[in-house]
Parts: structure tokens; sequence; C-alpha cells
């Protein structure tokens, strides 16, 4: 089970009736994929981290530029043109050494893709083009793993929990693949407490899930909108024609 160096370092955390020393055990247990380091992934990355879970495969290609540091707390300036999934790793491991954090430094895709969801329990979708939404959403649902989407544009923040193995909509159901992708925040601009906000999200629903406590809202897109301090909800149907969930 646990070390007693474990408990100590999860001790609030274990003291939550919801959680306690078996839910910190699933959370050791657990192996979680985050795809894309930037700001969503550092908030979340750095959550999942403080809250023990067992192993973290971090994949992201990117490197660190200059424009990146405002929402991406987990890097300094001095790395700018490192790889970031070398550097979260690195920053992760110094805030929890009891945990196992593999970085891995491509864009995750085709093969590789489903490869890696293939060794993970859940899946953050931390990314930030519609291309690789779509190519994660169908690998989660081909391995039947459960997936969590955060995404944030201008003041607006988008967040998704989808789980195979309930009834809802899928990514697919919800954008076309070929429905013309919205400008990335390279062009559109972002603000980066909602991104945060949305990969925190991430990571709360991410630990519940894994702990086996609480309710995660599978199924429900919800839309933040910052600049009016605004929720809305909408549930997910699942489209019958579907190609990626429509059949099952
Ligand atoms: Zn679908």
């Amino acid at each position: 089970m646990l070390s007693d160096a474990e408990m100590i370092h999860y001790s609030r955390q274990i003291l939550l009736p919801e959680v306690e020393e078996i839910g910190q055990h699933r959370l050791k247990q657990a192996c979680v994929l985050i795809v894309g380091l930037g700001g969503l992934g550092c908030a979340a990355a750095q959550y999942l981290t403080g809250a023990g879970i067992g192993k973290l495969l971090l994949a992201d290609g990117d490197r660190l530029s200059p424009s990146n540091l405002p929402r991406q707390p987990l890097y300094s300036s001095q790395h700018s043109g490192q790889l970031k999934a070398q550097l979260s790793a690195r920053r992760l491991a110094a805030q929890n050494p009891h945990i196992d954090i593999l970085p891995i430094t491509e864009y995750l895709r085709g093969e590789g893709l489903y490869e890696q969801v293939s060794k993970a329990d859940l899946v953050l979708d931390c990314s930030d083009n519609m291309a690789s939404r779509q190519a994660i959403n169908a690998a989660c649902y081909a391995h039947s793993t459960a997936l969590i989407i955060g995404a944030a544009m201008g003041f607006s923040g988008q967040f998704l929990a989808l789980n195979p193995a309930h009834d809802h909509g899928c990514y697919r159901c919800l954008y076309e693949p070929e429905q013309a992708p919205p400008q990335g925040c390279q062009h559109a601009g972002v603000i980066g407490p909602v991104v945060a906000m949305m990969g925190l999200m991430q990571a709360l629903e991410g630990i519940k899930y894994l702990a086996n406590t609480g309710s995660v809202p599978w199924g429900t897109l919800h839309l933040f909108d910052g600049l009016k301090h605004s929720w809305q909800h909408y549930a997910l149907p699942r489209t019958p024609q579907c190609q990626i969930c429509g059949d099952r």
C-alpha cells in the first residue's frame, strides 16, 4: 500500500472521507496520459502530480517559446527552445518524488497515439487544435478509455468529460472533422487564468474518477464566459450514425 513517507506527503488528501487511504491507493495505481503541455497541461499536470497519480505520461513535441510563459508556470524564461515534455517532467519530478513521470517528446498521432492511450487509465486532452482532438477522441473510444477535454480561447473556456462506457455522445458528435477549425489562440489570443481554470477542472474530475469518488459530469459540455463570469451547460447526445461512438 502506501509508505510512511507517502502517508505524510498526501496526509491532507487522505484526511478527506471521500478519499481516505483506499482512494489514495487507487490514485497511486493509476496511469494518466496528458496530451499537450501548454497552459492546460501545465495546470492539470501540477495538480495530478500533487495528488499522487502513480504514473504520468507527458506528451508534447513542442519547444518552449517566450510567448508561452504567461500561461505556463512550469517553465522559466531561461529554458526557451527546450522541449516542454522534458522540462515539465523535470519540474514535476522535483515536486513529487513518489510517482513515475515519463516524458514523450513527440506530437502523438497514428500508431504512437493508440499505443500510449492503451497504457492509460485516463487521457487528458490538453492539445490546442481540432485535428488532435478528433484523433485523441477516436483513440480513446477505440480503447474504451475515459477522456477529459479542456480548451480555451480569448476569455472563453470549454470543458467536456467523455466515458466510452456511457451512452452520451463523443467529440466527433460535437464537431465534424471537416468543420473549419476555429482560430487557434496564437492568432486569436487567450487570457491565462481561463486556461488554468479548464486545466484544473480536468485535474479535479480526473482525480475523482480515478479515486472512484463523487460524480463526474460525463457527456455534458461546459462553456465558461470569463468576461461575464457565466457558465452554460449542454447535454451531448450520441449521434446514431457517428463513426466513432454511433454503433456502440
Ligand atoms: Zn460520437
